[in-house]
């Protein structure tokens, strides 16, 4: 019998609607009766389609995206560039020989990455922050395990992001939650009762959420590990500290990195990511396998760790996110070090500017973000902090981050990353004092906003209960 490959002809290949073919080794049932509908397009509409949407769509290449808590910042385009390079277009499961200038990247982004957070050792292997949250809390739990020590709580503080405790939840732990003090810092009283033999470790971000370095965190780091705790660093914030400190220095055990924040890979609507865990020495053969090794000719993948808690993802990791950041790295040099500076600047800029018209519910020195609430626009003029983020649209601006950290009512949380020049940042400042002036003498079309964007206000109840997911032109 012919298979169906020697049967195609053509470039129709095989027509499976048509039952006179003697394809008779596919059921009857299982043959399609009718054409299945795809719509006819030439090649050339097609592409004007996408491209019509992509227009409609709001990106960094078209205006200003001061997202909080998730780094909008610039990549670099000769990222992508290289990251196709044809020689990394490699089969993960290729013997190591064959793939010696892929590992040897991986290696050399390890190095970096050890070198930036302080620590011992390093898996890339996690493809989000999330995931290396909890392939961090794993391996906490099983040292713990390994070391006799049964310990059920994590600590967790009640500005974190959500992701931490659900981390935390999913290893196995109870999570307790501590309250942040009036300077939006953890409340070292509130840990200090908390803190019993029972508690594994601590999850906290630094700078936290609200953009505040953590002064206590040294004496945060002494308490847990006098207590025979450990500490987890989210790393989801590092783009305010690269080079001026480290976990590792703040007495830190566990650290993620999010690369597609602070390392520059485009995200946003979950596209691929990496969210490599660096440790400490003591926990170094915990990680997961294979991490990639050196034996001083050879690069490889060492499957060999005696506690690893075994494998977080298929074979590496996402290997074109690490690309893209290991040619930041090397393009950035010292300059990582600006970067941040940078990030610190803007944010306290645009605090500062903006601080008359909003409430800064922590008036604080910030590092690379900073949280304001909405709550006298939506007390005095009814106008609320999603009513002001739509208003946000009609002026080129992707919306800042709304009603994150949680702790703020009202919150918004305002990132504009180094890659701003001060222009922008002041056009940024114009639409937030606009937007604060016209609540107040126009409310109603803050209201009614966005009116320039191709999709106008819309009804949040209606969409949430019937979303219509059609593409009407
Ligand atoms: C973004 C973020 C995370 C989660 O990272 P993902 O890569 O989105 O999974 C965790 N913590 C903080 C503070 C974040 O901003």
């Amino acid at each position: 019998m012919k298979t169906i490959f020697e049967k195609s002809s053509g470039v129709d290949g095989i027509n499976l609607t048509d039952k006179t073919t003697d394809v008779n080794f596919i059921p009857q049932n299982l043959l399609r009766e009718g054409s299945i509908g795809l719509p006819q397009l030439s090649e050339l509409e097609t592409m004007r389609h996408y491209k019509e949407l992509s227009d409609l769509n709001f990106c960094i290449e078209k205006g200003f995206y001061p997202l909080g808590s998730c780094t909008m910042k610039y990549n670099p385009k000769v990222n992508e560039f290289l990251s196709s390079l044809e020689g990394f277009n490699i089969h993960p499961n290729s013997d190591d020989n064959l793939a010696q200038g892929s590992l040897k990247l991986m290696y050399n982004l390890q190095k970096a990455l050890l070198e930036v957070t302080g620590m011992d050792a390093i898996t890339l292997q996690p493809s989000a922050g999330a995931h290396g949250e909890m392939t961090g809390m794993m391996i906490i739990k099983k040292y713990f395990d390994s070391i006799g020590e049964n310990r059920t709580k994590v600590i967790i503080p009640d500005s974190a992001h959500g992701t931490n405790p659900a981390s935390a939840k999913m290893a196995g732990f109870d999570v307790v939650e501590i309250k942040s003090n009036s300077k939006g810092q953890v409340d070292i009283e509130a840990l200090k009762a908390v803190l019993d033999k029972d508690v594994a470790a601590i999850m906290m971000t630094n700078p936290n959420t609200l953009g505040i370095f953590e002064e206590g965190v040294k004496e945060i780091s002494d308490l847990m590990h006098a207590n025979g705790s450990l500490l987890y660093y989210d790393g989801a914030n590092f783009n305010a500290i690269m080079g001026w400190t480290n976990p590792k220095l703040m007495g830190f055990d566990v650290v993620h990195l999010n690369l597609h924040k602070t390392f520059s890979t485009p995200h946003g609507g979950g596209g691929p990511g990496a969210g490599p865990v660096a440790v400490v020495e003591r926990l170094k053969d915990y990680l997961p396998t294979p991490v990639v090794e050196f034996d001083g000719e050879k690069y490889y993948r060492n499957y060999n760790l005696q506690h690893t808690i075994g494998s977080v993802k298929d074979f590496y990791g996402n290997f074109s996110v690490l690309v893209r950041a290991y040619t930041y790295i090397l393009m950035m040099g010292k300059n990582l070090k600006n970067a941040s500076e940078n990030a610190v600047l803007n944010a306290n800029y645009l605090k500062e500017k903006l601080k008359k018209y909003y409430d800064l519910p922590y008036d604080e020195p910030c590092m690379h973000e900073f949280v304001l609430t909405g709550e006298r626009q939506k007390h005095e003029n009814g106008v609320s902090t999603l009513n002001i983020a739509k208003a946000l649209m009609d002026g080129n601006t992707h919306p800042p981050t709304v009603y994150f950290p949680l702790i703020v009512h009202e919150a918004i949380m305002i990132e504009p990353t180094e890659s701003e020049s001060k222009e922008k940042l002041d056009e940024f400042v114009e639409t937030m004092i606009q937007i604060a002036e016209e609540s107040k003498t126009n409310p109603e079309k803050i209201l009614s906003a966005p009116h320039t964007t191709p999709v106008k206000k819309i009804d949040e109840v209606t969409a949430a209960r019937k979303p219509d997911l059609k593409y009407i032109n």
